[in-house]
């Protein structure tokens, strides 16, 4: 019997895709490029109650077992992998087929992959996966870009895969080619936010409230039942709960190096927001804090010459409650803030590609499955139903007021980590976010005075239209006018 679908790529997340597959009745066809692991993935599936996959011995024999038109799900490394996998399959693949990349791949690659395959006739699409191991076995949040009737073939079978939310499946049709890699791409960006600023309240809690990581963990199990309810939230309160093994004394969390990793998204995030012109200042903190931790050989030398205040709480007077309730609306708030700039980002490029992605659907699909799934995002989902064209999340009225209400306790909580001389780049860059969007007038206008005194770049008048240029000094004077060299 042919199989519905293909998969190839069996490490971590194509393994567990092809059984979550299989457990929905789709037969299986899977391969990958060394054996072991398509035996091993078979072996899984005969473990796993017989679910019906099928291994493959080649590129050929795994397409030769797909009904037409083939649909292959490639899960293998981004990059050069993806191309030489496409090289290998499409060999055997015809006109009609189509072939969907499910990895973190830069989206020009996935455009450009697509016009490859177009004298073939052989379909191409990009689906942002999220949701780790656990979420491509049991459902994750899929964000699927190409050719409509492409989708159309794959669209059966990812609503049964992805994760169930009260309003449907975490999947749905992104837009053309490019734009579910894009979504995807700034889905991990808003992911590198929320760890961040998670992070700093971590900070916050343990060096100035000195609490424990019982008692820290107490703190998030309590806010993952509030407004900030959140997968990253309950999975911090497990972490800092989690005691020791491997020494038997202590917590896990404090035997880890302070040095983060990352693979690249976060940083196409702000390459990607700069190409735009849009502001991601949250996004870019988180990005730049990763950077900073890196470098601890650094700040080890650094911790010895440059000093920190010496703050005592007679000083910065604490409450434990009130900071404790700060902390908590400023987190909130940040979060907001950090989604609005990922959204406009989205917004920006689906503007200048005419990709029309539906920003309400993009929150409804992140609600579950994913690792940026939170209770907040159906605040987000909603305000984007009401005005699908709202140019930025916070002039949304729901959120605007919901938002206003957190800013005396955001302030006193970034107070009072400056006065400890904690770091808190992205509460910090989230508030001066909101402080900058929210005025009518700033400081522009100096700069742009700055640029016509030294650059001659004119500026525009708030009092009458047109361009122009002012003779600062006598020796501009001797230059002459702008507008009459010109
Ligand atoms: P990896 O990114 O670790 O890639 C390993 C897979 O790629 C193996 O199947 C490997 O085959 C194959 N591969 C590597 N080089 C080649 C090549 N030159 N030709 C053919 N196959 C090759 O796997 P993951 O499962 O972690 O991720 C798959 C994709 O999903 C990636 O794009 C990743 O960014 C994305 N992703 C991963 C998540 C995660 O939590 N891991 C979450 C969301 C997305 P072999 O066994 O022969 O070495």
């Amino acid at each position: 019997m042919s199989c519905d679908i293909g998969l190839y790529g069996l490490a971590v997340m194509g393994q567990n895709f092809a059984l979550n597959m299989a457990s929905h009745g789709f037969k299986v066809c899977v391969g990958n490029r060394s054996q072991s692991k398509v035996e091993l993935t078979v072996q899984r599936a005969k473990e796993e109650g017989d679910l019906p996959i099928v291994g493959s011995s080649d590129p050929q024999d795994f397409v030769s077992q797909l009904s037409k038109p083939r649909k292959v799900i490639l899960l293998v490394m981004a990059g050069k992998p993806v191309d030489e996998t496409i090289e290998k399959l499409s060999e055997y693949l015809e006109e009609g087929d189509v072939i969907v990349d499910g990895g973190n791949e830069w989206f020009h690659n996935t455009i450009r992959r697509s016009k490859e395959l177009e004298p073939k006739g052989i379909h191409f699409l990009g689906m942002g996966i999220s949701g780790g191991e656990e979420g491509a076995r049991n459902g994750p949040s899929l964000m699927p870009g190409g050719p409509r009737a492409a989708y159309d073939l794959l669209e059966p079978i990812i609503t049964k895969c992805a994760a169930q939310v009260h309003d449907g499946p975490c999947t749905g049709y992104i837009g053309p080619v490019g734009s579910g890699n894009y979504v995807k791409m700034i889905h991990n960006g808003i992911e590198y936010g929320d760890m961040q600023l998670i992070a700093e309240v971590y900070d916050v809690l343990r060096n100035v409230l000195k609490l424990s990581n019982k008692e820290m963990a107490e703190v998030f199990e309590e806010w993952n039942r509030s407004p900030l309810n959140s997968y990253l939230i309950e999975i911090t309160a497990k972490i800092l709960a989690k005691e020791d093994d491997e020494t038997g004394s202590g917590y896990v969390i404090d035997y880890i190096l302070d040095k983060t990793g990352m693979k690249g998204t976060g940083r196409w995030t702000i390459q990607e927001a700069a190409e735009r012109s849009v502001a991601a200042p949250t996004m870019a903190a988180s990005l730049d804090s990763r950077y900073l931790s890196a470098r601890k050989d650094e700040r080890v030398k650094a911790s010895g010459v440059l000093k920190g205040p010496e703050m005592t709480s007679a000083e910065i007077p604490i409450h434990k409650g009130q900071l404790l309730d700060d902390l908590k609306w400023a987190l909130w708030a940040s979060k907001v803030c950090s989604y609005a700039q990922g959204l406009a980002t989205i917004k920006a490029a689906s503007d200048d590609m005419n990709w029309d992605v539906n920003l309400s659907e993009c929150c409804r699909m992140w609600k579950g499955g994913c690792i940026i799934r939170a209770i907040i995002l159906q605040k987000i989902q909603d305000a984007y139903t009401r005005d699908k064209n709202l140019p930025n999340l916070l002039l949304d009225p729901v959120i605007a007021a919901d938002i206003n209400n957190c800013t005396a306790g955001w302030r006193r909580a970034v107070v009072v980590a400056i006065g400890y001389g904690i770091a808190t780049p992205a509460l910090s860059a989230s508030l001066n976010y909101f402080d900058s969007y929210r005025r009518e007038s700033l400081p522009a206008n100096l700069t742009q005075a700055q640029r016509d005194f030294f650059g001659g770049h004119t500026f525009e008048r708030t009092d009458k239209d047109g361009v122009f240029h002012t003779a600062w000094t006598d020796a501009h004077k001797s230059i002459g006018d702008i507008n009459e060299r010109k």
